[in-house]
This record gives structure tokens, C-alpha cells and sequence, in this order.
């Protein structure tokens, strides 16, 4: 089952991406949280799951490293509003990035991510809302995410006591290199926190850190093993394109879309 981020077509607007999504036959949606800016969540669900959308999930929430208590306290005040969005827009998860602090040793850094999560368990909890880490690739381990490798973050669901709320949101383009992959992802998925699992390409050059991902198909990550490997655990969710890319946000995006459909058909058959 294919769903998009909203991220990958950044010029449509909320309203127009879950028309164009849905005309064109993608099943799931995950929404960031810049579609929700001056509209109620629960009206911005409401429109997709009547346009036949399936919600996946809310992103992105983290961020919980700080040099300072209350700009700690700050982050797990605005996970908590997240929360609340995921809650009313009617998303079973929310993607965590988890955040670091520029010259903070990155022990202390996933400890207060640790203890971040922690605190706001109990809302999510609550609310029927699960939590998904997203380790990212050792290239933001300067300020984006002190969780590097599907290891670190089974590591923080283990010390937070394996909370059924908590699991990994694997994205190929952040852990695509790591020796431990099959592994971890088994394991992952063994322990029932294998929540989410994200798309795209890593392409060389890669000439914007953030911006420059490229479509399945044109890069070097093996997305097929890796999916493969998802899928020989059981796993049942959406397999979810998420492209940062100055070069595709600047084409037509209905285009954009169809070439998204056809690298995904290709990837598939
Ligand atoms: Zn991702």
C-alpha cells in the first residue's frame, strides 16, 4: 500500500494533497504538521478519510535535547500539543526526530530523548496515539537526531520499559548502510515496534544534505532488500514515499506524482 508524505509534493497545500492523492488511487496519507497550520485537525482528517485516505501518521514530533531545562521542558510541552493534533486528526502515530544539541555529547543527548519520551507517555497513552523513532543517518547527528541506528533506538524502547506506545519508524535512506539491518529490523519487529516504514533513494552526489533525496530507482540504496526484508516480518503497514527534494518540489507536481507512481509500480512488479 503506497502513502505519501505531504512533504513530497511541499507546493500543494493540505487541501490539494489529499485530492490529488486521492484521484490518483494512493491509499494512505501522512500528514506534517505545517498542513495543519490555521485549520482544526479533526476537519483536515475528516476530508481524507472521506476522500478514501487512510491517515498513517503525524510528523513530526521530537526534538527533546536542550542545553536548558526549560527549553527541554518547552519541547515536551509542544510533543504534547502534537499529541493532541494526532489525536484529533485521527493519526495512529506520530514520527519522532528526535533532536540533538550541537557539542552536547550524544549519551546525553539520547538520554534526554529518553526522558522527553517518557514525559509525554502517559498523553500519548491516553490518547491512543503511538510514537515512532525515526533514527536518522549519522549526518544529523550534529542538531537533527542523537538515534543513529535501528540499535540505538530499540535501545531507548528497551529502557523506557518496551511501552507498547513506543516504537521505530525505519526510513531506508537513514539506515539503508548498516551492517546490523536484517537484524535489527527482525528484532524490531519481533519485539512488535516496527511502526512505520519510509521510502526514497540515496543518490550520489547527493548535493543538498537535506533537500537533494531522490526517487526510488535512481540512487544506491537497495530499497527492494530492505522492503523485502520489512515484509518477511509480518509486517502489514503502508510503505511510505517521503522525498525531500529542491529539483522535484520544483516540476509539476501532478507529474511529480505520476513519475512517483510509476518508480513505485517498477520497485514492486
Ligand atoms: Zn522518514
Amino acid at each position: 500500500m503506497l502513502c505519501l508524505h505531504t512533504i513530497t509534493t511541499k507546493p500543494w497545500s493540505t487541501e490539494q494533497c489529499i485530492e490529488r492523492y486521492a484521484k490518483a488511487g494512493v491509499e494512505g496519507i501522512t500528514f506534517w504538521r505545517y498542513n495543519l497550520e490555521g485549520r482544526d485537525p479533526a476537519k483536515v482528517g475528516q476530508q481524507a478519510r472521506e476522500a478514501g485516505l487512510d491517515i498513517v501518521s503525524l510528523c513530526r514530533g521530537g526534538f527533546f535535547p536542550a542545553s536548558s531545562p526549560e527549553a527541554r521542558q518547552q519541547a515536551i510541552d509542544d510533543n504534547r500539543r502534537c499529541i493532541e493534533q494526532a489525536h484529533a486528526l485521527g493519526a495512529p502515530l506520530i514520527v519522532l526526530v528526535c533532536g540533538a544539541v550541537p557539542g552536547q555529547p550524544l549519551e546525553e543527548s539520547r538520554k534526554q530523548i529518553a526522558e522527553g519520551i517518557a514525559a509525554v507517555l502517559p498523553e500519548a497513552e491516553a490518547a491512543g496515539v503511538k510514537l515512532g523513532i525515526e533514527p536518522l543517518h549519522p549526518m544529523y547527528a550534529d542538531d537533527r537526531s542523537a538515534v543513529n541506528t535501528m540499535r540505538q533506538a530499540n535501545d531507548i524502547c528497551d529502557a523506557l520499559g518496551s511501552p507498547e506506545s513506543v516504537g521505530i519508524a525505519a526510513d531506508v535512506y537513514h539506515i539503508w548502510w548498516d551492517p546490523e539491518l536484517q537484524h535489527q529490523i527482525e528484532f524490531t519487529a519481533a519485539q512488535k515496534r516496527l511502526f512505520a516504514f519510509h521510502i526514497c533513494d540515496w543518490k550520489t552526489p547527493t548535493t543538498d544534505f537535506l533537500n537533494d533525496r531522490g526517487l526510488m530507482g535512481e540512487g544506491c540504496i537497495p530499497v527492494r532488500q530492505i522492503s523485502d526484508w520489512v515484509d518477511a516480518t509480518g509486517f502489514k503497514g503502508h510503505r511510505e514515499v517521503e522525498i525531500f527534494s529542491n529539483r522535484y518540489w520544483a516540476m509539476d507536481q501532478d507529474e511529480w506524482l505520476a513519475k512517483i507512481q510509476q518508480a513505485y509500480q517498477q520497485l514492486y512488479t
